[in-house]
């Protein structure tokens, strides 16, 4: 070890020096993480700390997920390594899940000797990492009418897009054709035909309920590149539209052909390729409806996938890569998954469906998420759990996933 007031090489005794000159009485801030942390510091020029740099490694890599292992290099960030005022490099510092200092040592340190410590110390480091978020109970009560809230997506619906499904008894409220269509894909050995005698849409022009086979539409794009639907009762009106605004004037036929032809590679719903998740497997490229289903897509075709995630609340990028059916990588490693859950009369908690799930870079960015959505109840699960959470179910739990009633 190296005393940093005594006993050391003059040229480093200038540059220490310097350091503690700035280590002041600044009190360390707490990280927001949750796990305990071991805090090496040391520099990558001392060689009791090069001894140390390949057990912070096996630790940082085992224990992944259960401890946090941080090397601060003194010498090079002695800003980064000044509020922990330390007397000699290496130092091990040993932080509790609260990040609480329980325990500090001096020089070189074994990995033997660092797990009895944690263990000596009471810290569970088998144990698995903290819940993160879980909201049991909404924030807010969700107090809209049932009629102006989509059935599936559960967004508000535009009057001028109202799409109604008439069953038996009841009547099932959609924001437009394309949430029609996941519904219609989320029906078990659904006869299309058989069920659009049931669907009514509003004419563009005047809002009056038409069947929905019957009209004509204007497909078009709106400037985020997403489909636009325009239903018409009357042809002529649908293609004086299409002259002013654009798009295809098609037939109902032709419209549900083009909104089943992409279709989730879990659970077979409709999707929109933006809205969806990237799945690659081998050489193909598919998508998932959400994040959840795109990790389902290693279960149902047992073989490795790289996804392609959108954070749900700013868009970023995460790329989740699988190996064998477990976690081979995720980008950036900080990411995390929101499984939206609702009670059901039985108090038994389930899937809230594929429309309340989510990636995350980050917990900040679900947690802005949870704010503006008030109604929303569910718990924050590691991406790895999402994942196992898919590879468990079997082949007949994979092939009622996501539909109507069975959403597990
Ligand atoms: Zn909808
Ligand atoms: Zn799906």
């Amino acid at each position: 070890m190296i005393k940093l007031s005594l006993n050391m090489k003059t040229s480093l005794k200038s540059i220490l020096i310097a350091v503690v000159g700035v280590w002041s009485a600044a009190a360390w801030s707490a990280e927001t993480g949750k796990l305990p942390k071991l805090v090496d510091l040391g520099a990558d020029k001392c060689i009791p700390c090069k001894a140390m740099a390949p057990i912070l490694k096996d630790l940082k890599a085992e224990y992944a997920g259960r401890m946090d292992v941080e090397f601060i290099d003194v010498w090079k960030t002695p800003d980064a390594g000044k509020a922990y005022k330390i007397k000699l490099i290496p130092t091990q510092i040993f932080f509790d899940a609260s990040r609480k200092e329980r325990f500090r040592h001096e020089g070189f340190y074994g990995k033997e000797d660092i797990l009895g410590k944690w263990k000596e110390l009471g810290v569970d480091l088998k144990a698995k990492a903290p819940a993160g978020i879980v909201r049991e109970t909404p924030v807010a009560a969700d107090t809209r009418a049932r009629d102006s809230v989509c059935y599936m997506c559960d967004e508000d619906v535009n009057p001028k897009t109202k799409t109604v499904v008439k069953g038996q008894s009841e009547q099932r409220v959609l924001c437009g054709p394309h949430c029609y269509f996941i519904y219609l894909s989320s029906i078990v050995g659904a006869d299309p035909k058989a069920e659009e005698t049931k669907v009514s849409v509003p004419d563009w022009a005047s809002g009056n309920l038409v069947a929905a086979a019957g009209a004509s539409y204007v497909y078009g794009m709106d400037a985020k590149g997403r489909a636009t639907v325009k239903a018409f009762a009357d042809k002529d009106a649908a293609t004086k539209e299409q002259q002013s605004s654009g798009g295809n004037v098609v037939s109902w036929d032709v419209l549900r052909g083009k909104e089943l032809a992409t279709r989730c590679a879990f659970c077979d719903r409709a999707v929109y390729p933006e809205d969806a998740c990237g799945v690659k497997f081998g050489t193909t490229r598919g998508y998932g409806c959400c994040t959840h289903c795109s990790m389902g897509v290693a279960a149902r075709l047992k073989q490795d996938i790289e996804v392609e995630a959108k954070d749900g609340q700013t868009g970023e990028v995460i790329r989740v890569k699988t190996l064998d059916g477990q976690i081979a990588s995720v980008e950036p490693a900080t990411a995390i998954a929101w499984f939206g859950q609702k009670k059901g009369p039985d108090g038994k908690w389930g899937s809230a469906g594929c429309f309340k799930q989510g990636f995350f870079v980050n917990e900040a960015n679900l947690q802005k998420w949870l704010e503006a959505r008030p109604a929303m109840t569910g718990r924050q699960i590691t991406i790895a759990q999402a994942l196992a959470d898919k590879m468990k179910l079997s082949p007949e739990q994979i092939a009622k996933a996501c539909k109507l009633g069975e959403c597990k």
